[in-house]
């Protein structure tokens, strides 16, 4: 064949033995173009699912301050990367095929994105994942037909967070994360749904392998469920409904919140380092605990918060009044 042209110039991954194989530059990469395509196409998943409601059902367990910022719209000062993206839209992916698995799977007897309005409990509105409705075949004694409708939140989580949650290691298992579980409650409640389940995904296999016959196709290694009834779905709905309620409330005041946060066990504690995401928890004025949570690595508003400072903070008059 004639080689019409020199493209010697072109990049190339030869191996050198001295300097490794390291990938060819950024700009050169073939995936470069097709990632700006996919960064300007994704689709806007922070709409509200009511539009005009004031809370959006999966900013659920948000520290305060950062629900506050949300709430009056303020400018974003640590918005996410294109890695966090590439990260979300994965799990989206996943959580897209098992909705379409699902319903393939029960057909009319599922619902998948359930709008779900919050009001009066609080000016939001949520996105519900699935709504299933279980019929029970036989009837009872009574020759009554049980339907259950159940409510589920898929949710995508990596490797390390998934061991952790189902104690894949020594240490007992965490369960699900309070965000999650709030948000569940919130939808499967004004959903009234008869009960809530957490269905998770790792985004790698590294969860539990049974030996013993019980899990021949090593689902133990990448999914795990947690069921919560109606007493526990009350629960929490009523724990994030008062304690949106009071950001709100402290905003309409003229002030933003003290950068609190939810813990896993239900209580409250105070964020004192958003840099490093260190929070302390006070008894009679005394730090008893502290600790790191995940929140302010993925918050879109450290900056500012850092800038605006601990405690309730005025919120500044808005430049460009009418
Ligand atoms: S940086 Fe941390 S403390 Fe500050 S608003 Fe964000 S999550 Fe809250």
């Amino acid at each position: 064949m004639t080689i019409k042209k020199d493209l010697s110039d072109l990049p190339v991954s030869t191996p050198a033995e001295a300097e490794g194989w390291p990938p060819i530059p950024l700009e050169d990469q073939l995936a470069t173009p097709i990632m700006e395509f996919w960064m300007e196409h994704r689709p806007n998943h922070r709409e509200k699912a009511i539009p005009g409601t004031r809370f959006r059902g999966s900013d659920a367990g948000s520290c305060a301050r950062a629900l506050g910022y949300i709430d009056q719209n303020e400018p974003v000062t640590n918005p996410p990367t294109w890695a966090d993206y590439y990260r979300m839209d994965l799990g989206t992916l996943v959580h897209n095929q098992v909705q379409a698995m699902a319903e393939q799977v029960w057909g009319d007897h599922v619902q998948v994105e359930v709008v779900t309005d919050y009001r009066p409990d609080i000016n939001g509105s949520g996105h519900g994942d699935m709504a299933v409705r279980i019929v029970f075949d036989a009837p009872g004694d009574d020759g009554i037909v049980v339907i259950r409708r159940i409510h589920v939140e898929i949710k995508t989580v990596n490797g390390f967070k998934f061991r952790n949650m189902i104690g894949a290691g020594k240490a007992p298992a965490k369960g699900p994360g309070m965000s999650h579980v709030l948000q569940a409650s919130l939808n499967a409640r004004h959903d009234a749904c008869d009960e809530m389940r957490l269905m998770y995904f790792s985004m790698e296999n590294t969860g539990k392998y049974r030996q013993d016959g019980e899990d021949p196709h090593g689902m133990g290694l990448f999914t795990a469920e947690w069921a919560f009834n109606r007493t526990e779905i009350e629960r929490f709905a009523t724990l994030e409904a008062e304690r949106v309620g009071d950001v709100f409330d402290q905003v309409d005041a003229g002030t933003f919140p003290d950068r609190n946060v939810l813990m896993d066990d239900g209580s409250i504690v105070t964020i004192e380092q958003p840099l490093r995401g260190l929070w302390v928890r006070h008894e009679d004025g005394f730090i008893v605990d502290n600790g790191k949570t995940w929140q302010c690595d993925y918050c879109r508003y450290r900056d500012r918060c850092i800038d605006d400072g601990p405690g309730q903070v005025p919120i500044p008059p808005d430049p460009s009044p009418e």
